[in-house]
């Protein structure tokens, strides 16, 4: 069957909970890569009778097309030995089809084969530092199968520190706005603010949210404010994106909420709240403060996260946040790679194995699974595992398993290192299953809406046709991991369970408006700063329209 303009997905058990619609058998229509209301009777199809239908996944954080990806790639070449990629058999007409490597941090064309064979069809990569970000936009070339774009590093970058610093936050604004355009990104994120200026110049990190920064009068509070502002201003499609101070520190869940509570009344997003979900500190064990967190989010409807679950296994962790790689290097004496990114950000890069005898690694994984069981909202708690940091995005199926069936969680626990899970809800028992219409939130409605992807996530008239169609199967990590077929932009990429195209993604960009006097400050900066010349920094050929506004 060749790509075809139309085709009729008859008969499936449809979830679709942006519409409604929570396993009903019914048709989706599809013509010209759209989903339509109906179509001629003569209209090709695909017998689904039996089988469960939803909208593409959306992967809402990922780390797979940047320059620090690529560096954890030259990091771990033992990994690539261990799981070789052979080329996929696409159909005749359909390649060249790439052979590749597998591991924690698969090479492009891997990436986009894996993520399309487990009913993945959006994707972000959340940590772009903006001078390499015409490197991500080459590897996200070479990602096939999945519509995608990055969020750009800020917060730790040396010209907004001075604008915040100047009490310049209009200028601070325009600046976000033309960077996103100069780097092609979709959403701002924020790793560790301030925290990663402050260790290059030699201190610790930061505590808490009133620190002053590096010796100067900027605090990670103000970063929050200026740039949670600025996006909103800005009427970006998704809030800003935070990764908050001190990730994976014992007690670290009081940093948690003080961000949360510093920008109270504003659209953010909170991102793997796992990793900054601890109890603990100061002399005292680590513990699980999961609850103390999902509490807060249950009952704030402008704040969003995704957990970043822990699963256990290899990992590579991957972060702009440098300290944190620095004391996980030394504290699990794994090799690690430092990257300084002139006066834009850090990264760091340590590989690691979550271990189930491993006190911490057991807690860890606990605090993740309370935070999905013990959420109110699943639009707003949403999958991650913050590919490949917690665990590979191959691992969502054993995952959504676990939050399926609790006699699975439940043996799972009988087999971890109890020691730190004293006082956790998941030890206390959770018995909350989740039912196929959660499942359907967390992996593509709920992120989609978080995004502000009207057209994604969903399976109404006029959204992409980006669907995937699973075997029903009572092995649920079977199921979810083997999608029987999968549909992107209205062409059968997935058939019988083996990837026959692997087409071109679309690149998910925006373009704010702003006052252009910003650029005439900012070209002094560089010409006094920067190695790169104002003129060459922009990426100047991002594939495709922006975004539209609302
Ligand atoms: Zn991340």
């Amino acid at each position: 069957m060749s790509a075809p303009d139309r085709l009729r997905i008859a008969g499936g058990t449809v979830y679709d909970p942006a519409n409604g619609v929570d396993g009903e058998i019914r048709d989706v229509c599809i013509e010209g890569g759209r989903i339509v209301e109906r179509l001629p009777a003569d209209a090709p199809t695909l017998d689904a009778k039996g089988m469960v239908v939803m909208p593409g996944g959306v992967d809402i954080h990922a780390h797979f097309a940047s320059s620090s990806c690529n560096h954890a790639r030259r990091l771990a070449p033992d990994e690539h030995a261990a799981d070789p990629a052979p080329a996929p058999a696409l159909s005749e007409g359909e390649g060249p089809p790439r052979s590749g490597t597998g591991g924690t941090v698969p090479s492009t064309f891997t990436t986009g084969y894996r993520y399309a064979g487990l009913g993945y069809t959006t994707a972000f990569d959340a940590a772009v530092a903006p001078l390499t970000a015409r490197h991500s936009h080459s590897e996200l070339d070479d990602t096939p199968c999945v519509d995608g774009g990055i969020f750009v590093l800020m917060g730790n970058d040396e010209y907004l520190l001075r604008q915040i610093e100047a009490g310049e936050r209009d200028r601070a604004r325009d600046y976000a706005a033309w960077l996103l355009q100069a780097t092609g990104a979709y959403a701002i994120k924020i790793v560790n603010p301030g925290g990663v200026e402050a260790w290059k110049t030699g201190q610790r990190n930061v505590s808490g949210l009133d620190d002053p920064i590096g010796g100067r009068s900027v605090t990670p509070r103000a970063i929050l404010e200026t740039l949670a502002d600025a996006a909103n201003a800005l009427r970006l499609p998704h809030p800003v994106h935070i990764h908050c101070n001190n990730l994976g520190v014992a007690g670290n869940y009081a940093t948690t909420l003080a961000s949360m509570e510093a920008l109270a009344g504003r659209r953010a997003h909170f991102t793997h709240i796992q990793f900054h979900s601890y109890g603990g500190g100061g002399g005292q064990p680590w513990s699980s403060a999961a609850s103390r967190i999902i509490e807060y989010v249950n009952a704030h409807p402008e704040v969003s996260t995704d957990v970043g679950q822990v699963m256990f296994g290899p990992a590579m962790t991957i972060t702009a946040d440098a300290p944190v790689e620095y004391l996980l290097h030394k504290s699990s004496g794994r090799r690690w790679t430092n990257i300084d990114v002139e006066l834009e950000t850090g990264c760091g890069i340590v590989p690691l194995t979550y271990k189930d005898k491993a006190a911490v690694s057991a807690l860890q994984w606990a605090i993740g699974l309370e935070l999905f069981l013990l959420s109110t909202d699943p639009w707003r708690v949403v999958l991650s595992t913050d590919h490949p940091n917690g665990g590979s995005f191959l691992a969502y199926p054993a995952l959504i398993e676990l939050l399926m069936d609790r006699s699975v969680r439940d043996e799972r626990l009988k087999q971890v290192n109890p020691k730190l899970l004293a006082g956790s809800a998941l030890a206390d028992g959770l018995a909350r299953e989740y039912t196929l219409g959660e499942i359907a939130i967390i992996t593509r409605a709920g992120p989609a809406r978080l995004l502000g992807l009207t057209h994604k996530g969903h399976l109404g008239p006029g959204a992409d046709a980006d669907v995937t169609i699973y075997s029903r199967d009572p092995d649920i990590a079977k199921m979810f991991s083997t999608p029987r077929y999968v549909v992107k932009s209205g062409a059968v990429i997935v058939e019988e369970g083996q990837l026959r195209r692997a087409p071109a993604g679309r690149r998910l960009h925006v373009a704010p408006g702003y006052d252009q006097t910003v650029l005439r400050d900012l070209r002094r900066h560089f010409d006094r700063y920067s190695t790169v010349a104002f003129d060459n920094y922009p990426v100047r050929d991002v594939p495709g329209e922006p975004v539209a506004i609302a």
